[in-house]
């Protein structure tokens, strides 16, 4: 049995799955963390590897790793991070956003407080900043741990560094920066870099020939993981937020709507995310009534209640307006007509948002698989297959790990 390791490092968590060549599930571990930082990830790391039992080890040819987009390290010479890392979604970078529009093209996904260009430019500001060596991405330096080699990342974790993802280089305007050297080389995600270092050989009984690939982030790994894989396939995740993914031949990047794609292969995976989603549904009602009552709702009839649903004001995508307030009137008394008007006005901003991004000119909607908390609702998916028009499906699989486990299994089509 030859088995690929896909390692996902997401925001509660660590979890490892390892696929055979059939692409069935043979193993999976899951260390929890919260507020974690590169010490850590690397214990995870090692917890996972450790936990995964002998025989599977003793398998293992591939391994990838996904982490968070946007989540970096200023690192020295040996691979030593000189601080703490940035997390995804720090924006102390925001002091730079004027500094990065005036080199930047117009709505490129740098042009953001967290992208990971504004955290480098926060960085070049620090005392440490003389000892730095590398800038990477969690995704990088974790695999730094796997195969020794630093300065190497790939180009799902470099776009919001600003790499040119159809030219496939870096472009001047980032060479031109004075800290253009820290910059890793960027290859396609899924491509091997070297075999496991031989201390990890004796440490975990791993094959010595096991190669490690280059990764990805966890949003493109969870859509890895569902199944779609056509023009015109789109998957929404439906976890706190509301998040949209749809594969296309045309690049669409709107910075004024947040939306921007991610290269796969010789396609285009554009997205964006809007701040409805399920924290609202979680605000109003418990894990069993959000169940109990959807099971009650007929969702082929249309709720005409036309909330739109958000913890506080302000929404960017698929309406750009900062202080968008939130709708929730009137509430009926009935809790079930009111949950009915929830899912429905959410149904409205997701095929809202599919709009959106076929209007900016990503290719039509095709079918929707659908992945998070709220996915396993029969009578949502109803209603939001009224009004995408398209049939929606259940990903096939929603955890990341077993995207880059296929990474690294080189069974990602797309990327041929
Ligand atoms: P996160 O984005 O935080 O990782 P998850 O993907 O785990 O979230 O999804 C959690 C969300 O799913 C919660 O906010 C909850 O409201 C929503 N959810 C859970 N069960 C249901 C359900 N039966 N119907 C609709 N939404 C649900």
């Amino acid at each position: 049995m030859s088995l690929s390791l896909g390692i996902d490092f997401g925001t509660s968590g660590a979890r490892a799955i390892a696929i055979d060549s059939s692409r069935n599930i043979i193993a999976e571990v899951h260390y929890p963390f919260t507020n974690a930082n590169f010490q850590d990830w690397q214990k995870a790391l090692f917890y996972l590897l450790d936990n995964l039992g002998d025989s599977v080890r003793s398998e293992l040819k591939s391994i990838a790793i996904n982490g968070t987009s946007s989540t970096v390290l200023l690192c020295d010479n040996w691979g030593n991070p000189l601080s703490e890392a940035i997390l995804y979604n720090d924006a102390r970078g925001i002091a730079f956003l004027e500094a990065i529009k005036a080199i930047a093209p117009p709505h490129h996904p740098v042009i953001s407080a967290t992208s990971s260009l504004a955290k480098l430019l926060w960085w070049s500001e620090q005392e440490i900043f003389s000892q730095a060596r590398y800038f990477l991405s969690q995704a990088d330096w974790l695999a730094f741990l796997l195969h020794g080699k630093l300065g190497i990342s790939d180009y799902h974790n470099a776009l919001k560094l600003g790499y040119d993802l159809e030219n496939l280089c870096y472009p001047d305007w980032l060479e031109n920066l004075p800290m253009f050297n820290l910059l890793p080389q960027i290859f396609p995600p899924g491509t091997a870099i070297d075999t496991i270092k031989p201390d990890l050989v004796t440490r975990f009984a791993i094959p010595k020939d096991c190669l490690i690939y280059t990764g990805t982030t966890d949003s493109i790994a969870a859509f890895l993981a569902s199944g779609a894989n056509s023009l015109g396939d789109a998957v929404t995740s439906l976890g706190s937020t509301l998040v949209l993914k749809l594969l296309s031949s045309q690049k669409v990047d709107n910075s004024n709507y947040g939306i921007y794609s991610h290269r796969l292969g010789n396609l285009w995976l554009t997205g964006g995310a809007s701040n409805t989603g399920g924290a609202v549904l979680k605000k109003f009602f418990s894990h069993e009534e959000l169940r109990n009552y959807s099971l009650a709702i007929d969702g082929q009839k249309e709720s005409h209640l036309d909330y739109y649903p958000l913890l506080k004001a302000g929404e960017r995508f698929p309406i750009n307006d900062p202080f968008l307030p939130a709708k929730l009137t009137p509430r009926p008394d009935n809790p079930l007509e009111f949950l009915h008007g929830l899912l429905e006005s959410i149904a409205r901003i997701e095929a809202l948002g599919y709009q959106r991004l076929q209007e900016l000119g990503a290719n039509k909607l095709e079918r929707v698989y659908s992945a998070g908390g709220g996915a396993k609702n029969p009578t949502w998916r109803i209603i939001r297959q009224r009004h995408l028009g398209v049939p929606v499906l259940l990903s096939q699989q929603d955890q990341a790990a077993y995207g880059t486990a296929l990474l690294a299994q080189q069974s990602v089509t797309l990327l041929k």
